[in-house]
Order: C-alpha cells, then sequence, then structure tokens
C-alpha cells in the first residue's frame, strides 16, 4: 500500500518548528541592528498618518525602512512583537503563514523564554516622541 503522505505539518512538527521559531526570534530581539518597538493606539489613524492603510483590525505592523515595529498595547504585544517579529525574519512569507508561525512560537515558548522576550522587547521600546522622528525620517525619505 502507498504510503499516504500528511497534507498538514503533524503536530510533532509543529512544535518543533514552533521552538526553533522562539529561538530566531529571541535572537533577532536580542541582535536585530536599530529595530525599535513602539506602543501605539491603532485605531487612532491620525497618529501613524498616512503610512498606514488601517483595516480597523490591526494590531501591529512592520516596517523595513526604519527598523520599526509597531504593536497595540491594548491588545496582547507579546503575541503582536512575535508575530512582527516574523514578518521581519521572513518578510516574502504570506500571512495565513505566519499567523500559524506565530500560533506554533506561542504555544511552545517556556516561561523564561516569555521572560526574555518582555527583556528585549523593553529595551527596545521607544516614547512618543522617538517615534514620531522615526516618522518623519521615514516620511523625508519617502518624499
Ligand atoms: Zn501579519
Amino acid at each position: 500500500m502507498p504510503e499516504r503522505r500528511a497534507r498538514r505539518p503533524t503536530a510533532a512538527k509543529r512544535r518543533e518548528r514552533g521552538r526553533r521559531l522562539a529561538k530566531r526570534v529571541l535572537d533577532f530581539l536580542r541582535h536585530g541592528k536599530d529595530w525599535r518597538i513602539f506602543y501605539c493606539n491603532l485605531s487612532q489613524k491620525s497618529q501613524v498618518g498616512r503610512l498606514l492603510d488601517y483595516d480597523g483590525d490591526l494590531l501591529g505592523t512592520v516596517f523595513f525602512r526604519p527598523r520599526i515595529i509597531l504593536a497595540d498595547y491594548r491588545y496582547d504585544v507579546l503575541a503582536t512583537v512575535v508575530h512582527e517579529c516574523l514578518h521581519a525574519l521572513h518578510q516574502y512569507t504570506r500571512e495565513l503563514t505566519i499567523q500559524a508561525m506565530e500560533r506554533d512560537v506561542m504555544k511552545t515558548m517556556t516561561p523564561d523564554e516569555a521572560v526574555e522576550l518582555h527583556m528585549l522587547m523593553a529595551k527596545r521600546l521607544g516614547t512618543a516622541a522617538e517615534f514620531q522622528a522615526r516618522l518623519t525620517e521615514m516620511l523625508n525619505e519617502a518624499l
């Protein structure tokens, strides 16, 4: 009888992927050059001006130049930052795959990794004034 190939990754494979990606996300936040994280209320469209085509349920986003991750602080910023880091690491991977990767990471992350993730995020968080400065920089480059 021919072997039947699984169409979806098995639970074991997804655990493995979660573990591997969790380490990569932590590495990215340890060493990712110049990346900054800013918290914002993404329902206030004016805050991010014309940069975002806001669709009403955005929890975060990533800009590659300058290197910015935005996370809406009203929601789960840990999962949002993991999600946006995965976008930064896999620039051409489609949204649904990134969402699956995020779920795998969040399911398999250890408590110590979550602690380190919080600490690394804290080091990269910027104030609203810094965010404004980076936005200005980004807008000037776009002109
Ligand atoms: Zn996404």
